[in-house]
């Protein structure tokens, strides 16, 4: 026998985040077309009118990415999960991967090699620098036995951003398939997969693209696909495993992999219609502006940016904590007394540094201001 009666519960009221102005490494504000799209009726995941969304969906993502690749949608998970699909599909137990690191995302891919049983071979880089392609070049002639090279385009963790051409195209000449990281950069800086000649590229919904987190846009090159196809070893995760996933978003013939998450792709759907609206060209150019009047005041308050100029991203801005002030007593004030959310540091830079991110909707000249605003009022 049991007790049937559940203990009570006290009343719970509905849940009202309050409104914040979200400059710190991601999530990033929502437009407001975004949220109107997520609150629409659910339809079911095989109905004709959610495959045709599916389907503008790739296209939309195809412009993002700036790629023709046929195999381009958005994977049901978060930007770990593009990671994960990647490294468990091009990487085989034995195979020996490059990894480029610089700040925490490539430590995760060291991980990621691991776990699928591979080797990693890590090129090691001074964080808040871009990766020296020429650490790559030595790291291939001395592993002629790599056939994948791993890194991270917008180093979120420092506010770097390497040279995805460059680096891919060392990763093509030694017969290496590259995966790389865009997590941070996609919408924000440019993103050119085919100009680059890069073969496995995931990214996330809620940075520069400004949507709701838990979607991972991937695409990948008729060279990715190959290799998957060829593996001698069956994919270990069945959810990631690109292969089935592909019944549902490849095929024209849709069958039942998951329950897609429907209204976050609705979300996804009006935020990619946004970035084509406002056009990629025009969309850096506004990150590349608020960046500039960011940098200004917070070089006039005395912060001093982390990345050299030459690599830094325009989306995430690190600077230096000055000596002898709380790190979090300023993180704290800034969100409770004037709703702006900003990043800490991570890893090694715990405490050492603030991140202010100026991602897709949330860049905008207003935040910027309130931002330097609230941060001057702050600082001691
Ligand atoms: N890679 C980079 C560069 C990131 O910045 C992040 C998240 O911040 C991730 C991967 C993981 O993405 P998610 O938190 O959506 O799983």
């Amino acid at each position: 026998m049991h007790n049937t009666s559940p203990a009570p519960l006290p009343t719970i009221g509905a849940f009202h985040p309050p409104r914040r102005i979200l400059l710190g490494p991601g999530p990033s504000d929502l437009h407001p077309r975004v949220m109107a799209a997520l609150g629409q009726t659910v339809v079911g995941y095989l109905d004709p009118v959610f495959v045709g969304m599916m389907e503008e969906l790739k296209s939309l993502l195809r412009y993002a990415f700036q790629t023709g690749n046929p195999l381009t949608f958005p994977l049901s998970g978060p930007g770990s999960v593009g990671m994960e699909t990647c490294f468990v599909n091009l990487v085989e137990p034995g195979d020996t991967v490059i990894v480029c690191r610089n700040g925490v995302f490539g430590g995760r891919m060291i991980e990621n090699v691991e776990r699928c049983g591979g080797t990693a071979v890590v090129v090691e880089e001074e964080w808040g620098l871009p990766i020296d392609p020429q650490k790559l070049e030595d790291a291939l002639r001395a592993h002629p036995e790599a056939r994948v090279v791993a890194f991270v385009h917008a180093e979120t963790s420092t506010g770097a951003q390497s040279d995805a051409a460059t680096l891919c195209g060392i990763a093509r000449r030694h017969g290496c398939l590259s995966i790389v990281d865009t997590v941070t950069s996609l919408g924000g800086t440019p993103v050119l997969v085919d100009e680059w000649g890069a073969d496995a590229v995931y990214s996330g919904s809620q940075k520069c693209l400004s949507c709701t987190p838990g979607l991972s846009p991937v695409t990948f090159s008729a060279a990715a696909i190959d290799k998957v196809r060829a593996r001698k070893s069956r994919v270990q995760s069945w959810f990631m495993d690109l292969n089935l996933v592909l019944d549902y978003w490849g095929a024209t013939q849709r069958t039942y992999h998951h329950t897609a998450p429907g209204n976050s792709l609705y979300g996804l759907h009006e935020a990619l219609r946004l970035l084509a609206e406002e056009g990629l060209e025009n969309t850096w150019t506004r990150h590349r502006r608020h960046h500039a009047a960011l940098k200004a005041g917070l070089e006039a308050m005395g912060l001093e940016l982390v990345v050299p100029e030459a690599a830094r991203l325009p989306q995430m801005n690190a600077v230096r904590i000055p000596e002898g002030v709380d790190d979090l007593n300023v993180r704290r004030t800034l969100l409770q007394e004037h709703a702006v959310e900003i990043g800490a540091g991570l890893g090694p830079l715990a405490g050492k540094i603030w991140r202010f991110g100026l991602m897709g909707y949330s860049c905008r000249e207003e935040n910027v201001m309130a931002a330097l605003a609230a941060l001057e009022q702050v600082l001691p």
